[in-house]
Formats: C-alpha cells, structure tokens, sequence
C-alpha cells in the first residue's frame, strides 16, 4: 500500500470537474483517504512548490493557484504514485496519452487541472504539509 497526494486545482473546480477527476481514480481502485476544499495563501502555495522556486515560471504558478479554491486529497493504493501519475498524464496537456485527465480536460501547461507527488519522498512531505495525522483515514 502507498499514499500519495492529489490536488484539483483552481482550474479543475471552476470547470466543474472534481467529481470527474476523484472518479476516476476511484474507478481505478484507489481510495481517498482525506479530503478538503481550501483556497490557498501565496505563502502556502510558495512553500508546497518550493522545489520550483528557481523556475521562471513560479510566479505564475504560484499565482495560478491560489487563483481559486483547490480540492486536496489522499489516495490510498498499490504503487499509488505511479497509477496517479499515469492517470494524469504529461504535465503539457499536448504532450499527454490520450485518456488522460490532462489530455480530456487541462487547457494548457500550466492549467493543468490536477497535481500527484512524483516520488514517495515528496508523497511523504506533500501529505503532511496539508493533513495530519487524525485528517488520514486509511
Ligand atoms: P507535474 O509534476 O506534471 O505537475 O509538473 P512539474 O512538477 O514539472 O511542475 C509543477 C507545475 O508547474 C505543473 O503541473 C504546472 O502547473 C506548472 N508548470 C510546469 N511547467 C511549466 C511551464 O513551463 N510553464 C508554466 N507556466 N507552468 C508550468
């Protein structure tokens, strides 16, 4: 069993898609383990993307998603990581499998509609940094 964390960003809930996206990781087999809906601060969304703060495009991103409130979760599953990751596809919309969550409903690069931890380090850091302890029902 591993965890990893998910994000709807503020481009997924404007679209009306939450539903959409959590089903189909749910038809996949994974489970949610926690959940909330929360607007992110500037600083919260510098922190969780700190690993990008080189980046020329942090600013934006940062901009980007606090722009609108996020729905964040946990998913429970064999090799979570990776099926989320799968499930995703590229971060470039353009770029990614058909299927995809990105290549049926993410506009651009950038709004992408979701996030998943790339490795159980950053699943292990992306968790805590939204739930604690008694918030993950596994
Ligand atoms: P991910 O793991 O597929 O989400 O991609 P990354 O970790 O590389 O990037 C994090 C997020 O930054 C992406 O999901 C996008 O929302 C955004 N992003 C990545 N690359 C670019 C880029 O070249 N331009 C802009 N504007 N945003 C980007």
């Amino acid at each position: 069993m591993q965890r990893t964390l998910s994000i709807v960003k503020p481009d997924g809930v404007k679209k009306n898609v939450i539903g959409n996206v959590i089903g189909r990781f749910e038809s996949e087999g994974l489970r949610v383990v926690a959940l909330k809906m929360m607007h992110l601060t500037q600083k919260g969304a510098e922190g969780f993307y700190a690993v990008h703060s080189e980046r020329p495009f942090f600013a934006s991103l940062t901009e980007f998603m606090t722009g609108g409130p996020v729905v964040v979760m946990v998913l429970e599953g064999d090799n979570a990581i990776k099926r989320v990751r799968g499930l995703m596809g590229a971060t470039n919309p353009a770029e990614a499998d058909e299927g995809t969550i990105r290549k049926d409903l993410a506009d651009s690069i950038e709004a992408n509609i979701v996030h998943g931890s790339d490795a159980p380090e950053t699943a292990e850091f992306e968790i805590g940094y939204y739930f604690n302890a008694m918030e993950l029902h596994g």
